[in-house]
């Protein structure tokens, strides 16, 4: 187990402005981890480009090759960070024994990666970072990424709190990971599906060390949706409690259409026609979108495409 190889594996998305540091630092840590033999000789760091438009590709291959430990993949066009992550650990499993994926942008704390590897060493298959709070990132940012937990947990979606997609996994966990076919990648979900034994390492989430967020909210709200549709059918039952309760209220209407009758002030009723008609209305159209929101996964699923295309590999 001693000599273990790790690949520790980075997607990057137009990080040309915070690349030179992150390089420094995880080469410097990878550097000391092989000293102390918390890994092996051939271990390295893994740049995954997910189809930059600056000049990330060129800083990853300048970083690449000769001395250094650092190899760069480079994706054929932007395919999203789940996707850009997940090439890059099939590229790893070929030949390392562990991997470790970690944003490229160095908020989460690349001290906790020796941590992960002494779990690894202790028989661990899966070790989740976990941020221990959240002072660092804007308000904005914090209750979001908050609501967002909360929402996937209500849905019924397993996911580990407050932790992202810095996680250690080993050759075999991955090996388990590449048999999960789907298209519609939600890592973290999929992760918790894995077993094997787990632990956590908590650590102090830093600030972006440059260049901006390249997960707005409008990626934010679609990575939800993601999450949610590929891994509960929950929104599916809660069509049928909202049919049910729509059936009650219009039996207290058809209640009430019959007492007026009865007392003979039959014209009123406009109102509560519109308004019904309209609210009606929206409420079908909302089940809707939540069934087209399936048959949408059904449907990008069933094409089974390729995840990504790699156009070249510096090792
Ligand atoms: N990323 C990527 N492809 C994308 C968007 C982001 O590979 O289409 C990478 C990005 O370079 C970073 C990681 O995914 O390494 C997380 O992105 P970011 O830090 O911008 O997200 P945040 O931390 O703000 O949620
Ligand atoms: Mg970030």
């Amino acid at each position: 187990m001693d000599n273990a190889i790790l690949a520790i594996v980075v997607p990057c998305y137009n990080e040309e402005e915070v690349l030179p540091q992150t390089n420094a630092q995880l080469t410097a840590l990878l550097d000391g981890m092989i000293k102390d033999g918390l890994a092996g000789e051939g271990s390295y760091i893994l740049y995954v480009n997910d189809g930059s438009r600056d000049h990330t590709w060129d800083l990853i291959s300048g970083f690449a090759g000769g001395a250094n430990r650092v190899r760069g993949l480079k994706l054929a066009g932007n395919v999203g960070h789940q996707n850009a992550l997940m090439a890059g650990l099939e590229t790893a499993r070929q030949d390392a024994d562990v991997t470790v994926s970690i944003d490229a942008d160095l908020q989460d704390d690349i001290n906790a990666i020796p941590e992960m590897m002494r779990k690894y060493h202790g028989g661990c298959d899966i070790v989740y970072g976990v941020r221990r709070k959240r002072d660092t990132d804007s308000f904005f940012k914090r209750t979001t990424a908050q609501a967002f937990y909360k929402f996937m947990n209500g849905m019924g979606v397993k996911s580990v709190y407050n932790h992202a997609d810095f996680r250690l996994m080993s050759r075999r966990a991955l090996d388990a990971l590449c048999q999960y076919e789907e298209r519609n990648l939600f890592l973290r979900g999929l992760v918790p599906l894995l077993g094997y034994k787990t632990d956590k390492v908590y650590y102090d989430r830093l600030e972006r060390q440059a260049g901006v967020s390249k997960y707005p909210l409008s990626k934010m709200l679609s990575f939800a949706i993601d999450g949610v549709t590929s891994f509960s059918v929950k929104p599916l039952r809660m069509i049928f409690d909202l049919g049910v309760i729509f059936l009650l209220i219009s039996l207290a209407i058809l209640v009430y259409v019959i007492v007026s009758l009865a007392e003979g002030k039959g014209v009123q009723g406009w109102a509560s026609l519109m308004l019904s008609i309209w609210f009606v209305g929206g409420c079908v159209l909302i089940c809707l979108s939540i069934i087209a929101a399936y048959i949408g996964r059904i449907y990008t699923e069933d094409k089974h495409r390729p995840r990504y295309h790699i156009e070249q590999y510096l090792k």
